[in-house]
């Protein structure tokens, strides 16, 4: 197909064919990116709201544990009443006028009486704190109680919020992956003015290792796939340009966007597809405007006269933004 194209480049008649530009059409690079940052936020809001569900499980049966605990007081509290109820009760049960009677008829019974009366005496203190010390109790089963509805509910909030987040993220997944190329998109629009392919050796190779899109100085250049900036550089025949590591599917590639005339990453820049990197220029050794762009399998390999680890961009970009992208024919 190269062949072709090189011969009808000079005659300005370009016909391109076998690209699966149809459903990605009405997709443009910044829906693209606006979908993915959304996605990414969605998730990062689904993991605090795990962590938010977590600790509310936590604080939910840490209170549990201090509920269980007053309980056991209470019920101590109230076997201790019961006691002391009980020997109270025995020691009424023997009516006073029978302790005065014998606290007057002899010294010993009185001393015994008040023995007894010293019993009941602190047989009531105990009975009166025991009382005091349940009351708090009560109190604080009162407010453990309701710490622990608290807990209850704010857990079960945020579960429900987990649950909208789970669904919005399926729901965004679906979209970007129906959106996202597989592989590559076109990172320019403009016109074809080289393909792919063996080259005259007029500019000094043979073999045409990228493809160009002619457009005006300042067309704005998407990253092709997501990856990280690995370098820039602002001379030599390239000119302006780009360096961008992808890692698809377990492969790595490196894309090469050159002659650019503004250059807006930076070397370690992580991108999401269809992110801006730049516009489109003229420097370096460039005849007119337009982006050199380059596909490598693996890290970027240069030859000047075959191949090398480059492939066809038209085999593996997908065009994407507006109904035509790159224009086919002049
Ligand atoms: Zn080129």
């Amino acid at each position: 197909m190269w062949k072709q194209l090189l011969v009808t480049v000079g005659t300005g008649v370009l016909v391109l064919s076998g690209t699966s530009a149809v459903s990605a059409d009405q997709i443009t690079p910044q829906d693209l990116v606006k979908t993915t940052k959304s996605l990414q936020q969605t998730e990062q809001r689904l993991h605090t709201s795990q962590q938010a569900v977590a600790k509310a499980e936590r604080r939910a049966e840490a209170t549990e544990a201090k509920r269980d605990a007053i309980q056991k007081k209470i019920d101590y509290a109230h076997t201790q009443l019961a006691s002391y109820e009980t020997a109270l009760n025995s020691e009424t049960n023997d009516p006073s006028l029978f302790k005065q009677v014998l606290a007057a008829v002899l010294p010993i019974a009185k001393a015994e009486a008040a023995v007894s009366e010293k019993i009941e005496t602190d047989l009531k203190m105990k009975k009166a704190a025991t009382i005091r010390s349940l009351e708090k109790l009560e109190n604080e089963q009162a407010e453990i109680e309701a710490e622990h509805k608290k807990a209850r509910s704010s857990h079960s909030a945020a579960y429900k919020q987990l649950q909208g987040q789970a669904t919005q993220l399926k729901d965004l997944k679906r979209q970007t992956a129906a959106m996202a190329p597989e592989k590559f998109m076109m990172p320019a629009i403009g016109r074809l003015s080289q393909g792919y392919g063996a080259a005259s050796g007029q500019f000094g190779y043979t073999f045409h290792n990228g493809l160009d899109i002619a457009a005006n100085i300042g067309t704005p250049i998407y990253v092709a796939a997501a990856g990280t900036v690995t370098d820039v550089k602002a001379g030599g025949p390239y000119g302006k340009h780009v360096f961008i590591e992808h890692e698809i599917d377990g492969q790595k590639w490196t894309t090469v966007y050159a002659h650019m005339h503004k250059i807006e990453v930076k070397k370690g820049q992580a991108l999401l597809q269809g992110e801006g990197i730049g516009q489109i220029g003229n420097t370096g050794n460039s005849s007119g405007p337009h982006l050199h762009f380059e596909v490598h399998q693996g890290k970027y390999a240069y030859s000047s006269s075959s191949a090398g680890n480059t492939v066809n961009p038209m085999d593996v970009a997908e065009v994407l933004g507006g109904a035509s992208p790159i224009k086919t024919t002049y």
